[in-house]
């Protein structure tokens, strides 16, 4: 009988990189101590509304429980990291999400490099794609097969391509010899707890989704609490501060490519290039779903993107919003009236439209709101 032939691990590495990933390393399957981390982070509830997470825990901790026999991951990582996402007139995007959607893009690769290593000889179905397409720990596989080092700020971080990295991974049921922790650590820095804006890093390594701007402009439905709102800056989705101020990100090895040079998958998505903060707050469903699918933003629903639009503008504080903002407080969506009043209390407490609001408001919720705004004393 033909031995079957396998490819090497050197040419797994080639081919991810042919297919597009930065950072190409192997280590098990399993989450490992970080899966006890995970656990106890779920119990203390900082979870926030991520249900998902709670609901496949042990699927996540131990990968043979949703596929038998998995041994080994092939971490992946793309380097994403550019220029900030900032709408014309204000407003800023996570990196991460300014371009077309990562799941798609991502998934695409993950799916290609699948069909390239069966093809070379890795058994047809020994793997399983990620790129959120499977309930796993990212950075705890993508930390023991060596792509980074596990940073204070819970991300990880290549000590070559610093933090902004997509992470993926194929699991496979061979066994890969595994690469050696990636060397490098936060040392004494503590940059990104200092300046995250709400206080989310609550200790080294430790994170409250519920109030971290990635989870709150994106993760959260409905209303966001008064006191978050201030710190949410000029956010419109998602936050990059913990990376920006990272002193790996300026010690990234890798030349960041810009414009037309820039793979088409990360440039800017013409929203962010040519939206205004008014645009994104007057959205109807029709402009949404024309404009926002195929985008990572759409994760946050249009009723969180006009939210957010319209903290944003108050934190701006620009009188010129106002006419939108006074429309708002007729919308059809609760949330957006809600938070449409806060934003006009904040560049113009006490105006009179919000009193006209408040005599037809229905919501109590959104007249608490509303009588905030009033407030002038
Ligand atoms: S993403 Fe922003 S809000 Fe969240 S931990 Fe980092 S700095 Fe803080
Ligand atoms: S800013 Fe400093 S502490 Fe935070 S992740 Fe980067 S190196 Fe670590």
């Amino acid at each position: 009988m033909r031995a079957v032939s396998r490819p090497s691990p050197e040419r797994i590495r080639a081919i991810a990189q042919e297919t597009g990933f930065d950072l190409v390393r192997f280590g098990p399957a399993d989450p490992g101590k970080h899966g006890d981390r995970f656990l106890a982070w779920l119990e203390a509830g900082r979870h926030g509304e991520m249900h998902y997470l709670a609901d496949n825990k042990e699927r996540i901790v131990d990968p043979t429980k949703w596929r038998a026999g998995v041994r080994s991951a092939i971490a992946l990582a793309v380097d994403y990291g550019g220029p900030a996402g900032e709408l014309p007139g204000g407003g800023r995007v996570a990196r991460y999400a300014v371009g077309r959607d990562y799941h798609r893009w991502l998934r695409d690769r993950v799916f290609q490099l699948r069909t390239k290593l069966e093809a070379a000889g890795l058994p047809f179905g020994s793997m399983n794609g990620g790129a959120d397409a499977v309930p796993v720990l990212e950075r705890a596989l993508a930390v023991r097969a060596g792509i980074g080092f596990l940073a204070k700020s819970a991300m990880v971080i290549s000590p070559t391509h610093g933090p902004y990295l997509q992470l993926a991974e194929l699991l496979t049921g061979e066994e890969l010899p595994p690469d050696p922790p990636a060397p490098g650590s936060c040392g004494t820095c503590t940059a990104c707890l200092q300046a995250c804006p709400t206080g989310a890093i609550t200790a080294p390594f430790e994170i409250d989704a519920r109030r971290c701007l990635s989870y709150t402009t994106i993760e959260q439905r409905g209303f966001v609490a008064p006191e978050l709102r201030a710190a949410q800056g000029d956010w419109l989705f998602g936050c990059d501060v913990c990376l920006e101020v990272c002193p790996f990100t300026s010690m990234s090895r890798r030349a960041v490519a810009i414009g037309d040079d820039r793979p088409a998958d990360l440039r800017p998505h013409r929203i962010v290039q040519t939206w205004a903060l008014v645009d994104v707050l007057a959205m109807d469903e029709q402009r949404y779903e024309a404009e926002f699918t195929g985008t990572a933003m759409r994760r946050a629903t249009r009723s969180g993107l006009r939210r957010n639009a319209a903290v944003v503008l108050g934190n701006r504080g620009d009188d010129a919003a106002l006419p939108a903002l006074l429309t708002a407080l007729a919308d059809g969506d609760p949330v957006v009236r809600g938070h449409a009043a806060w934003a006009v209390g904040q560049i113009a407490p006490g105006h009179e439209g919000l009193e006209s609001a408040r005599r037809r408001e229905e919501d109590g919720r959104v007249r608490e709101e509303i009588e905030r705004a009033m407030d002038v004393s």
